[in-house]
Order: structure tokens, then C-alpha cells, then sequence
């Protein structure tokens, strides 16, 4: 699978059939390479499944490659994000203002695109601050993450819920919510087609970042939320997969299972090793002691700081589970497993 793997540079605008386009575009400086933004076509002008990164050099790309692939990118009629996450919903904007088209996402991505927007950069950084501190981060670590904050995507005209029907005349997309990566993500399945288009949900060779912020939330259980999102799918059949990222692949149902799997192991691992160790352990002693695709010491601390958001949001979802609790009124807080 990996011998699929090919940089930007090698990306081409694709027609996919069946008035579906692909056309990849650059998140610069990011090693994932690229967003693929589709296209698909209705009788009002093209609606656009993410838009890529917000950035010349994408804009370039995304205007250039609908212009190679016959379409204009002043003739979109709308733009239906599957995340906020700025490497899909961050030129939405700019696609607007150039063509009048609409934006639409899931209103709980919505929600928090209207947060960001309101909140100060100083107070994104106090909430930072607090929440590694809770989570037992020294403070060396907590200077090192602060004012990395992107901008935040344009508020969205339409906000979708699961089982609504995208606007776009003559063809059947429906948003499949499948919350997990963000509370918002949706899937988008073309009905007419047997085609899903997965966001960042479902990815043919990597897994999405499931992460819980702040770490100490006990409201919210992402990870748990998204393996029923991956069940999801699999029940959806096995669909033609278009991904925002790497390639498109056959089977999405398939791949939903493998990756579920991949995390249920991983929740097994982690009770192990909280069994072994009898002592409480914070969110950052727990996230040093797990398996990450380099070594702990060798991450920077925004990847410390993601690896702790997977970390808690593991052992969250143990925790709902009854496998493992938290203790009452410690800072930061700590984890322990149950006896069973
Ligand atoms: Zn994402």
C-alpha cells in the first residue's frame, strides 16, 4: 500500500467519471503533501467537498486545476466542508468571494468555527497554558506551544445535520455525520454513485488524529464517538472511497473495520500498561509511556502536545468504559486502571 504514496509533485487533476473531479492541492511546509478537493457537477455550477489550505500557492492550484479540468472556479456553487480543520475549509472563504457560493458544514463544526472567531489570541493562549499544566506538561513545554494558532476558516452560510441532502440539483449527497476527528466531521455519500467522500475520517494508509481538548474534558468521549463513526461506515457497504488525503481506494467498509480494529487494540495495550503500573499517572506520564511513530523525546512539542490529546482521549473512552478511573480532586489529574 505504501508503494501508492506519491508526493504533491506527481499529483494530477483526475476526471474521476460520472461528473466527480479531483484536484490535489498543496498544504505547504505539512507532510501530508496535499488536500484532495473534489468537484462534482450539477446543473448550477460545480459543488466543491473541501477547498484546501489557505494559502497562494493552493489557491493557485485549486483555481488552476478546475481550469484544467474545464471547470471555473467563479462558477462554484457551493462549498460543502467535511471539517474546520484549515487544510479542508480554509479557502472556502476565498472561494466565495470569487464565485458568490455557498458554504455549508455540520453546526457543531460550525459552532466551533464561531468560537474561534470570537476568542482573542491571548485567551486561546491562557486555555493552552491551563489545560497542559492540568495534564502534568512542565512549564518549559507550555512556552514552546503558545501563539501557534491558525487563522480560523469563514463562518459557514449553511449548517447540515446528519441525513440532510447537500444542495445540488439532479444528484443525491448526503452528509453521513461521523463525529471523531472533530465533533462536526461528515461524510458525504453520493447516493446516485456508491461513492463516499471521507474527509479525514476514513484514509487509505494513515489514521486520523482523535484528540480531546482540553485533555481533562469528562463531557465528551471522541474516541468512543469515533469507533461508532467507523461502524457507520462499514454499515454503508463497500462504497468507493474518495479521501481528503493520500489516494482513493475501493471498499471504504473494509478500511472502516481496520482502522476500528487498530484502535481497540491500542485501548487494550494502554489498560495493560496502566495494570502494570499500580501508581496514578498523568495525561503526560501516560502519553510518554505509549507507542508513537517516533519517540517521545524526538517529538516537537506540538506533537507531544497532539500525542497527549490522543493519550486522554484514550483513556477517556476506557474510562466510560469502567475500565479505568480518574482520581477526584488531584491537579493535574491522574488515571488508574480498575481491578477487574
Ligand atoms: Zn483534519
Amino acid at each position: 500500500m505504501k508503494s501508492r504514496r506519491r508526493p504533491y509533485a506527481e499529483q494530477r487533476p483526475q476526471d474521476l467519471g460520472g461528473g466527480v473531479w479531483s484536484v490535489p492541492v498543496p498544504i505547504p511546509g505539512n507532510p501530508l503533501g496535499y488536500t484532495l478537493v473534489y468537484a462534482v457537477e450539477s446543473p448550477r455550477g460545480p459543488v466543491l467537498v473541501d477547498a484546501g489550505w489557505n494559502h497562494p500557492d493552493a489557491w493557485e492550484a485549486l483555481s488552476g486545476g478546475l481550469a484544467a479540468l474545464g471547470l471555473d472556479v467563479s462558477a462554484v456553487s457551493g462549498v460543502v466542508v467535511t471539517h474546520f480543520h484549515p487544510d479542508h475549509a480554509g479557502l472556502a472563504g476565498q472561494v466565495r468571494e470569487a464565485s458568490g457560493a455557498w458554504i455549508a458544514m455540520h453546526e457543531n463544526d460550525a459552532a466551533l468555527v464561531k468560537l474561534m472567531t470570537e476568542y482573542a489570541a491571548s485567551e486561546h493562549d491562557e486555555f493552552q497554558t491551563d489545560m497542559l499544566r492540568r495534564a502534568g506538561a512542565d512549564p518549559g513545554e507550555v512556552r514552546q506551544v503558545l501563539g501557534a494558532r491558525p487563522a480560523p476558516p469563514a463562518l459557514p452560510d449553511r449548517r447540515l445535520r446528519d441525513g440532510d441532502l447537500v444542495d445540488l440539483p439532479g444528484r443525491k449527497l448526503r452528509a453521513v455525520h461521523t463525529p471523531g476527528h472533530t465533533p462536526g466531521h461528515i461524510c458525504l455519500h453520493l447516493e446516485d454513485a456508491d461513492r463516499l467522500f471521507t474527509g479525514d475520517h476514513v484514509l487509505p494508509d494513515i489514521t486520523p488524529h482523535v484528540g480531546i481538548y482540553p485533555y481533562d474534558r469528562v463531557d465528551v468521549d471522541p474516541l468512543g464517538e469515533f469507533l461508532e463513526s467507523l461502524e457507520r461506515v462499514e454499515e454503508l457497504g463497500p462504497l468507493d472511497a474518495l479521501p481528503a488525503h493520500e489516494w482513493i481506494f475501493p471498499d471504504v467498509a473494509a478500511r472502516a473495520a481496520q482502522i476500528r480494529h487498530h484502535h481497540e487494540e491500542k485501548l487494550v495495550r494502554l489498560r495493560a500498561l496502566l495494570v502494570q503500573r499500580p501508581q496514578p499517572l498523568t495525561i503526560w506520564e501516560v502519553a510518554a509511556m505509549m507507542t508513537w511513530n517516533r519517540p517521545w523525546d524526538e517529538l516537537s512539542p506540538v506533537l507531544r502536545g497532539m500525542a497527549a490529546g490522543e493519550a486522554a482521549a484514550h483513556l477517556r473512552a476506557l474510562e466510560a468504559r469502567g475500565l479505568v478511573h480518574r482520581l477526584a480532586g488531584v491537579d493535574p489529574v491522574r488515571f488508574q486502571a480498575i481491578d477487574s
